[in-house]
């Protein structure tokens, strides 16, 4: 449990956006043997139980290990996660000048976030910054961390809204601007967020060409409970699947169907990018690994797909949100989610398929539906298997406060998820 919980903190700490957690998810597979692949260059011979991934604008990344037989004759085992959650993005000419010289920063909001958990925390950025290179058709791209807190959101004071505590409307543009610290006011705040982000990566400034930067927490992730039985930290969704699926590929052997690992970015907008699910992104890797789209249709047919997305648990203070009858619990193990009107992959059978792996794990499972007057969340299957018509379940831990800058997970059902995919990824 220890080895579990430390983990995945290690890999939460790591990744305080997309961009690191890709980072952090290559740089474990190539420790462990994987190969990275060029996704422009012919692919080498896939000789069985060989490792490889390939990766796709440093916020996605797709590791498989081939099977002892072809994906056409024993199709593909798929774990598939996403890097992103939601937050405050940066926007251009971000900086505002404000009275008695504080500079503010202009920000976006990306995805579903809960805004006001946001308030009066250490913030700072994280990401990517695009440099000058040699070929205007690709510039250098380097990912960012800050690690010292640079920037606070605050809070309005009660003494100006006493009203604070029944429900308080926030505006993302108004209410939601992080305070990055206080100039001479005879200085120009223009290139103050510029000469950071040189400084930091340690190059010119008159070279950085842009940036894709996000806030975060600078809070580390946190055992909670009396017996530690809670971890607290942001990105929860979806990066505990990310560590599970991981440590599954990490800790399974290879077996007659190809295990692939498929961690998309931009779940919270709808995977509507070309590194997200709605892309053929994987369709087209699989195509290749598969050796012809012949052997791919062949391949789907026989595939599974483990489409692996938090879930709610029955929240303590809130049970009559949740469906009557299904009440996932804490600790109570993976979340089986299931949605008449199609919203979730899973069906009986799949259902059964997953239930059957979590029985020889050794791990319980459970199931979640809405609460019929709830339209509930979408996820990545249902959108997969517009690019891969396969079989599949949509399922995910059990969590409290989903989509807030700090969110509540259970450290036993970290373990069991991890049992559960590495059982499949052996099976
Ligand atoms: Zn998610």
């Amino acid at each position: 449990m220890k080895e579990i919980a430390s983990s995945l903190m290690a890999l939460l700490d790591a990744s305080p956006v997309n961009f690191l957690a890709t980072q952090y998810v290559e740089d474990q597979l190539e420790a462990n043997g994987f190969v990275r692949l060029d996704a422009a260059a012919p692919l080498p011979e896939l000789k069985p139980g060989s490792q490889y991934f390939i990766t796709k604008n440093h916020t996605s990344v797709y590791a498989f290990r081939m099977g002892s037989k072809v994906p056409a004759e024993a199709g593909f085992k798929l774990i598939c996660a996403h890097s992103d959650s939601p937050g405050f993005r940066i926007k251009p000419h971000a900086t505002i000048k404000c009275e008695g010289g504080v500079v503010k920063l202009n920000t976006e909001v990306y995805g579903g976030a809960i805004l006001y958990t946001w308030f009066d925390r250490p913030l700072s950025v994280a990401g990517r910054v695009i440099l000058r290179g040699n070929d205007p058709l690709h510039p250098v791209t380097r990912r960012i961390c800050v690690k010292r807190p640079l920037l606070i959101i605050p809070h309005l004071a009660i003494h100006f809204n006493r009203q604070v505590n029944d429900g308080n409307p926030l505006s993302k543009q108004k209410d939601m601007l992080p305070v990055l610290g206080i100039i001479n006011e005879k200085l120009e705040a223009g290139n103050l967020l510029l000469d950071t982000l040189a400084e930091e990566l340690k190059v010119k400034r008159e070279d950085i060409l842009d940036f894709d930067l996000s806030l975060y927490d600078t809070q580390p992730a946190t055992l909670v409970g009396l017996n530690e039985e809670f971890i607290s930290c942001g990105r929860l969704d979806d990066l505990a699947m990310v560590h599970a699926g991981l440590y599954a590929m990490l800790h399974s052997k290879p077996t007659t169907m190809t295990q692939v690992l498929a961690v998309f970015d931009n779940e919270e907008t709808g995977s509507g990018t070309k590194q997200g699910a709605a892309s053929p992104v994987l369709r087209n890797l699989l195509e290749r690994v598969a050796g012809s789209s012949e052997a791919l249709y062949r391949a789907v047919e026989q595939s599974f797909m483990i489409s692996a997305d938090m879930a709610h648990a029955v929240h303590p203070n809130y049970p009559e949100k949740h469906d009557p009858t299904n009440h996932p619990v804490m600790g109570g193990g993976p979340v089986i989610k299931i949605n008449a009107n199609q919203k979730y992959v899973t069906d009986a059978e799949s259902a059964a398929v997953f239930a059957e792996v979590c029985r020889k794990a050794g791990v319980p499972c459970q199931y979640f539906v809405n609460h019929s007057d709830s339209a509930g969340g979408s996820t990545l299957g249902n959108i997969l298997t517009s690019q891969l018509p396969m079989r599949g379940v949509d399922m995910g831990n059990p969590m409290w406060g989903m989509h807030s800058v700090r969110e509540t997970a259970c450290i036993a059902d970290q373990e069991y998820a991890c049992k559960a995919f590495a059982e499949f990824f052996n099976l």
